[in-house]
C-alpha cells in the first residue's frame, strides 16, 4: 500500500472522469500476498458513478467495495497504519474494524462482521485499499443495491426520502459546425437550434479562439463527419482561418468545445442567428480596412493602418512614452476623423484629425500606464501596412498568489498514526504563515480557506480562475503505509501533454522541489506528473500541489507538530515562489 490516504484518493473520487475498470473487466490484483483475477463491477454512490483506483470487485460470492468511497457521503473513514484499523463514524455509529479480522467493535461493543467476512486490503497498480463486503455497509445503515444487468452496486444513505431530484436532462447540443462565407465575412456556424451560453478563450501559439458551451452535448446529426475518436476536425485554409475542431470537452457536466485556429488573432463577434438556429462566430478578416484596432488577448492589442499605396508613416512618442503620434499623407489612405475613448486595458484614447492645411492625418494614441508598444515600421522605407502592437508590462503588475490549504472541515486529510496530527490543521497553519510572508513582501494573495471548513475542489480552482491568479499553490501533507516513507514531493499537471494548456507546470514543480529540499534538508522524492488532480488540472494559472512531508513518518510527524518547522516549511514555499518568478522573468 503506497500512498494511501486522502488527498489523492478524494481528488480521484470527486473527479470521476478518469478511466475506471470497465464492467465485466477482469483485473489482476493482489490480496493476501497473492495475485488473483477479479471481476470488476461498477459503483454508484448517491446515484453518481464513482471511479476508484482500486475497483469494486466480486470475490467468491461477495461483492467487495473500497470503504473510502463512503467519505463521499460525509461519513468519516480513518485509517490507523500502526494497528491496521479502520474507523468509520456515521451519525450514530462508530465502527472500528481490523484488517483480516472478522471481529469489530460498534459503539465500543464487539460485533461479528456479517458472515464473518473480514475487511481485506487489495492492491491494484500501486494503490492499496481497504475492501469491505457490501453486507457490512448495510450493517452501518446504508442502503446497498445490486443491479445484475448493469452489474452495478449502488450505495445510498438511509434517510427520509426527499423528493427525487433527477439530474436535469441535458438537451442542449451542438449538432454541426461549418465554415461559411455567404455573408461576405468569414463565419463559423455552430448548429445548435437555440441560443447557448458560452465562455470564450483566446490562446496563442497558434492563435486560437476557443468557445466552451456549458451543459451542452456534442451530438452531431451526421456522425459520418466525425473522426474515429468522435471529434470533428476540418481545415479551412482561407480568410485567415486555418482549421476548426469540436468535441465533447467534458462529460460531467457536459461542455462542448469549439476551437477555431487562426493565422493570427483577428477581430470577431459572436451572436445567435435566430433564423438559422446557429451560434455564429463572425470573423473580421478584412485586409482592406484602412483602420482597425482589436484585442489579440487579455493583455495585448493591435492597431493597423493600411494605405492604398506604399507610403511612409511618421512615428514619434511624447509625454514620457504615454502618447504615440503617427502622421501619414491623406493622399494614400482614407481614415475616419474620430475621437475614440477606448478605455480598454491597454489604451485610453485614439484620436484622428486632419492637419490645418488638410494634407495630413495626425493620429494620437494615448496609452494606459505600463504599456509596451512595438511598431512594424521598416525604418525610412515605405509600407502599405503600419501596425502597432501593445502589451501590458507583466513584471510591473503585482502577482496574485492563490494559496490552497488542502482538505478542511469534514475532510481531515491524512491523520498521523504517531501523534494524531491532522493534515487539515498542519496545512492551514503553514498556509497562513506563507500568506504572511507573501503579503509582507508585497504580493497579492488569496487563501481558498482560512478556517477549518470544507471547500469543494471546484470552488478552489474556480475562485483562482475567477480572480485570475498568477500562481496556484495547494499545500498538503503526505501519508504512506510504510512509516519509513519520508520527504518532499511536488505534484503538477503535465500540461506539456495537452495542447490546450500553455502553462509550464513542470518548471514550477521543479523550482519548488529544488528549493524546498534545499531549505528543509529533506529527502527529495522528486516531482510527480498527475493528470487527474482536479485543482492543479482545472486551474488556468501555473499550479503546483506540494506535499510537505509525511505524517506517517515519526521524524517528519514530530517536526510538523512544531510551529518552528511549519514556519520553515512556509519559508521554503515562499522562497520557491520568489525563485519561480525570477526564473520566468
Ligand atoms: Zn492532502
Amino acid at each position: 500500500m503506497k500512498k494511501v490516504i486522502s488527498i489523492l484518493l478524494i481528488l480521484m473520487i470527486l473527479s470521476t472522469s478518469f478511466a475506471s475498470a470497465n464492467t465485466n473487466a477482469t483485473v489482476r490484483m493482489v490480496m493476501d500476498g497473492r495475485t488473483m483475477d477479479f471481476q470488476t463491477v461498477q459503483l454508484k454512490v448517491d446515484d453518481k458513478a464513482v471511479a476508484t483506483d482500486v475497483p469494486s470487485v466480486i470475490h467468491g460470492s461477495r461483492t467487495l467495495v473500497p470503504i473510502h468511497v463512503i467519505r463521499n457521503m460525509g461519513i468519516t473513514v480513518e485509517w490507523k497504519d500502526a494497528t491496521r484499523e479502520v474507523t468509520i463514524k456515521t451519525n450514530d455509529k462508530t465502527v472500528v474494524m481490523k484488517i483480516d479480522s472478522p471481529i469489530a467493535t460498534m459503539n465500543g461493543e464487539a460485533i461479528r462482521l456479517p458472515s464473518d467476512v473480514p475487511p481485506k486490503i487489495i492492491t491494484y497498480q500501486n494503490s492499496g485499499r481497504t475492501m469491505v463486503p457490501i453486507a457490512f455497509l448495510r450493517e452501518i445503515g446504508l442502503i446497498v443495491n445490486w443491479n445484475e444487468s448493469t452489474r452495478t452496486v449502488s450505495i445510498e444513505k438511509d434517510e427520509p426520502s426527499e423528493p427525487i431530484v433527477t439530474d436535469p436532462v441535458v438537451t442542449k447540443a451542438v449538432k454541426d459546425v461549418v465554415a461559411s462565407f455567404e455573408t461576405g465575412a468569414p463565419e463559423i456556424r455552430i448548429k445548435t437550434g437555440e441560443e447557448l451560453a458560452y465562455t470564450e478563450l483566446k490562446l496563442d501559439g497558434p492563435a486560437r479562439l476557443v468557445l466552451d458551451f456549458q451543459d451542452t452535448k456534442f451530438d452531431f446529426t451526421n456522425k459520418g463527419k466525425l473522426q474515429s475518436n468522435g471529434t470533428l476536425q476540418f481545415n479551412v485554409n482561407s480568410s485567415g482561418i486555418n482549421s476548426v475542431r469540436a468535441s465533447q470537452f467534458k462529460a460531467d457536466p457536459f461542455v462542448t468545445r469549439v476551437t477555431v485556429e487562426l493565422d493570427e488573432m483577428m477581430p470577431y463577434q459572436i451572436y445567435y442567428d435566430k433564423n438559422a438556429g446557429d451560434m455564429v462566430i463572425q470573423l473580421e478578416h478584412n485586409t482592406e480596412k484602412a483602420f482597425q484596432y482589436w484585442a489579440t488577448s487579455k493583455t495585448a492589442s493591435k492597431l493597423a493602418f493600411r494605405s492604398n499605396e506604399t507610403t511612409e508613416f511618421d512615428f514619434s512618442v511624447s509625454d514620457f512614452g504615454r502618447t504615440l503620434n503617427v502622421s501619414v499623407y491623406k493622399a494614400y489612405i482614407e481614415l475616419p476623423i474620430l475621437n475614440l475613448d477606448i478605455d480598454d486595458p491597454l489604451l485610453e484614447t485614439i484620436n484622428i484629425e486632419e492637419s490645418q492645411n488638410g494634407d495630413i492625418y495626425h493620429i494620437e494614441i494615448r496609452l494606459k500606464e505600463d504599456i509596451n508598444y512595438q511598431t512594424n515600421s521598416p525604418a525610412g522605407a515605405g509600407t502599405k501596412e503600419f501596425i502597432i502592437e501593445f502589451t501590458t508590462k507583466q513584471n510591473n503588475s503585482i502577482p496574485l498568489i492563490v494559496i490552497d490549504p488542502g482538505h478542511g472541515g469534514t475532510d481531515p486529510g491524512a491523520t498521523s498514526p504517531i501523534n494524531s496530527l491532522m493534515e487539515k490543521h498542519v496545512v492551514l497553519d503553514i498556509s497562513q504563515k506563507l500568506n504572511k510572508l507573501l503579503t509582507d513582501a508585497g504580493f497579492r494573495t488569496y487563501m481558498t480557506r482560512t478556517a477549518d471548513n470544507a471547500i469543494t475542489l471546484a470552488d478552489r480552482a474556480g475562485v483562482a480562475n475567477q480572480l485570475q491568479g498568477d500562481l496556484f499553490v495547494s499545500v498538503h501533507a503526505n501519508a504512506a503505509a510504510s512509516s519509513s516513507a519520508n520527504g518532499i514531493e511536488n505534484l503538477y499537471y503535465p500540461s506539456e501533454n495537452n495542447s490546450n494548456d500553455a502553462r509550464d507546470n513542470k518548471k514550477l514543480a521543479q523550482v519548488f522541489q529544488k528549493e524546498m529540499v534545499r531549505m528543509l534538508g529533506a529527502h527529495s522524492r522528486g516531482i510527480v506528473p498527475r493528470e487527474q488532480l482536479y485543482v492543479i488540472r482545472e486551474t488556468k494559472m501555473p499550479a503546483v500541489l506540494t506535499e510537505v512531508g509525511f505524517l506517517t513518518n515519526p521524524e517528519e510527524a514530530a517536526k510538523l507538530a512544531t510551529p518552528e518547522y511549519r514556519q520553515l516549511v512556509a519559508e521554503s514555499i515562499y522562497q520557491s515562489i520568489l525563485k519561480y518568478f525570477e526564473e520566468i522573468k
